[in-house]
């Protein structure tokens, strides 16, 4: 428990929320993270200090310092995740990402879509809008043993396939999904690669070279930086398959009289996808957290909640009635679990533990916007506990004990 130890003592007062409320019990990380000290400064700095427009469309020097700090955040970011500056397109999160990838692929009639039944609302209802508006064959892999299935998979491709979506990581079976073999066989027949990467970026270094995809998403909440901030990494070989579905301020290359008829030329690039006054204030904070994040270091971050995930499953496991779901989950940070105990309501559950003794227990249950891998594996409800870096054990053991007192409240 060494390294357990020594993160803890590198983030401590790194997190306000957990220093003005000691009884916080907070196990919700996987739906938002709490916001880094450091994050919150940098986002404020920008906000109270610079103000102004970046890009370059004012030249004056609030907006020269504001297009510094934006163009610092998009280095940074690239540098950690290994792409190219102008691979990084800063969004509002994931759900975001995904719209403008559903909506700005150059689909043609008759192409097909692939996307795992793993995959999060987010992702799964803009491909599902898109091919219902273009009348587009939209295909999902099934499930098998919390993975999506790579034998199946080959089943479902064929030459009218142009996009796969697969998450690297599910926001309700946990652990790490095994996504490479399907990722590699659709890249060998070059179809486009999108990857959910919303719950593995908080945890797990990315390498978006060595996870061999054409796009990637992750959101800017999950990894302790404000709300409305993300990144989606956008492989420079892919911009030319894209029509950016967001136009506005900053992406005119130019427009002019032809004859009579306005024509309008974009930008190409990253540039094409950022429309309008961009959050800067939340890309330069995004930027703070991923670098403390980088910092701490992701090997270090991965052990302590490798060892936070297993210790809570080997308690979970000795708790009568509770079904732990998803397989090698000390990978992942999230455990999910169904209750097989009559009269056990999730709702009533979260709101039990959320005032229990004189601890805030914040978890999570329902369906948590994973409905196709519900569906899939006829599952109505789960409990979900998601750790991040300032969890101990001591969160879990309340945790079960709080289970524990439930469970007799029903019994009585
Ligand atoms: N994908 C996954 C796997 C998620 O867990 C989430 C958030 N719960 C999202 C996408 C959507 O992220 P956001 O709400 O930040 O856009």
């Amino acid at each position: 428990m060494v390294h357990t130890k020594n993160i803890l003592r590198e983030i401590d007062g790194e997190f306000p929320i957990l220093i003005n409320d000691r009884n916080l019990i907070y196990l919700d990380n996987a739906c938002s993270a709490l916001k880094f000290k450091s994050s919150i400064n940098a986002q404020g700095k920008i906000l109270a200090e610079y103000g102004s427009c970046a890009g370059e469309r004012s030249v004056h020097l609030l907006a020269l310092k504001t297009e510094e700090a934006y163009k610092k955040s998009r280095i940074s970011i690239s540098r950690i995740i290994n792409s190219k500056p102008e691979e990084i397109v800063f969004t509002s999160g994931t759900t975001e990402a995904f719209n403008i990838l559903a909506n700005s692929f150059k689909f043609k009639e008759n192409d097909e879509i692939i996307i795992s039944g793993l995959e999060h609302n987010s992702v799964f209802l803009p491909f599902y809008k898109i091919s219902k508006r273009l009348n587009l064959k939209l295909k999902i892999i099934p499930i098998k043993n919390y993975n999506p299935d790579f034998n199946e998979f080959k089943k479902l491709i064929n030459k009218k396939t142009k996009v796969l979506c697969i998450s690297k990581a599910s926001n309700i079976f946990g652990g790490i999904a095994e996504t490479q073999d399907i990722t590699n066989y659709a890249k060998e027949r070059d179809i486009k690669v999108f990857t959910d990467l919303a719950q593995y970026a908080p945890t797990h270094k990315i390498d978006v070279k060595k996870l061999n995809i054409d796009a990637g998403a992750f959101s800017g909440h999950k990894i302790g930086a404000p709300y409305g901030t993300g990144v989606l990494y956008i492989k420079e070989d892919l911009y030319k398959h894209l029509d950016s579905s967001k136009v506005g301020g900053g992406t005119i290359k130019e427009a002019k009289n032809v004859n009579g008829e306005i024509k309008v030329d974009f930008l190409e690039g990253y540039k094409g996808f950022e429309a309008g006054i961009q959050n800067y204030a939340g890309a330069y904070a995004l930027s703070v957290a991923y670098e403390k994040l980088n910092e701490i270091g992701f090997a270090k971050i991965r052990k302590h909640i490798s060892s936070l995930v297993k210790y809570a499953k080997d308690n979970l496991s000795n708790i009568k009635g509770v079904k732990i779901i998803g397989t090698g989950l000390e990978e992942g940070s999230i455990i999910s679990f169904t209750t097989e105990k009559p009269g056990f309501s999730h709702p009533d559950f979260s709101i039990f533990v959320s005032n229990y003794k004189n601890k805030k227990i914040a978890v999570r249950h329902g369906r948590v916007c994973a409905d196709l891998a519900c569906i899939n594996s006829k599952i109505n409800s789960v409990i979900r506990i998601s750790f991040f870096i300032y969890n101990t054990q001591k969160d879990i053991d309340i945790f079960c004990q709080a289970l524990e007192d439930y469970k007799s409240t029903i019994d009585s």
